[in-house]
């Protein structure tokens, strides 16, 4: 059931993306740098990053548009990848892409003002022909390298946002602050291996609970693992992570 509604979200996220696909866009946040201006995707970003202190990555299992469309790429490839290349991979990106923004905001003299709506007065994101060009080829991106690469390929390799998710997360950690985590009781495990063949994430999580390191920035707490563990061995809790 849980997962029922998980995906539902998922999809209902990917299904309105023509609206919203601005308020995720690199190109909108370094655009309004440009200038000056504190866009829309720029204020998502820092709601996500606030939302990881306590959520960690909830967002990329439940609420981000792409989950919905790596939902639908893992019945084509849900092999493994391999996480730590596609991290450092993720990072250069995410570092050339932060290094264009505050040059973006140096250049214009510093931020002068908040427009949510840079780019996209209309409020709706895709409101023109020429948009779909962009919108499709977002999909078209992140579908191709989902397939290619395995599960949620793009979301390892090329996300400008997962970043924000991790920091809020580790700074949650650092600070103590109760989190949202996966915990584990560990002595009930019969090592049957399905969570690590259900975790979209490619974690490998019989492995993790026997170490105690359950909680990783890189757990997207879709609860795939929780809710096929037929042992009962893994649950969600606030709690404070070690
Ligand atoms: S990794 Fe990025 S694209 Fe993938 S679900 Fe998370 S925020 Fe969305
Ligand atoms: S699915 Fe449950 S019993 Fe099987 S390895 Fe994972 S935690 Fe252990
Ligand atoms: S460890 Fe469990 S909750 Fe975390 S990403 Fe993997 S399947 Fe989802």
């Amino acid at each position: 059931m849980r997962q029922k509604i998980r995906r539902s979200f998922a999809l209902l996220a990917l299904l309105v993306f023509p609206l919203t696909l601005n308020y995720f866009s690199p190109y909108v946040s370094i655009d309004g740098a440009m200038v000056g201006v504190i866009s829309g995707s720029v204020i998502v970003f820092i709601l996500l990053f606030l939302s990881g202190i306590i959520l960690g990555r909830a967002w990329c299992g439940w609420l981000c548009p792409m989950a919905g469309l790596s939902e639908m790429t893992l019945q084509i490839n849900n092999k493994n990848v391999n996480i730590k290349n596609l991290r450092r991979v993720r990072l250069s990106i995410f570092a050339v892409w932060a290094s264009i923004l505050v040059l973006g905001f140096v250049l214009a003299g510093g931020i002068k003002g908040v427009n949510p709506l840079h780019l996209t007065e209309n409020i709706i994101s895709v409101d023109a022909p020429v948009k779909y060009i962009i919108y499709y080829s977002v999909l078209l991106i992140f579908t191709v390298l989902s397939i290619v690469l395995g599960k949620r390929g793009a979301c390892q390799s090329i996300c400008w946002m997962s970043p924000f998710l991790a920091a809020g997360y580790h700074v949650g950690k650092g600070l103590k602050i109760p989190q949202l985590r996966i915990v584990s009781q560990k002595d009930r495990c019969v090592s049957c291996g399905i969570c690590d063949k259900k975790c979209p994430m490619s974690l490998p999580v019989s492995t993790m609970l026997k170490t105690d390191k359950m909680s990783t920035s890189d757990c997207i707490l879709c609860g795939e693992c929780v809710d096929h563990c037929k042992k009962n061995v893994l649950s969600y809790r606030f709690t404070v992570v070690k």
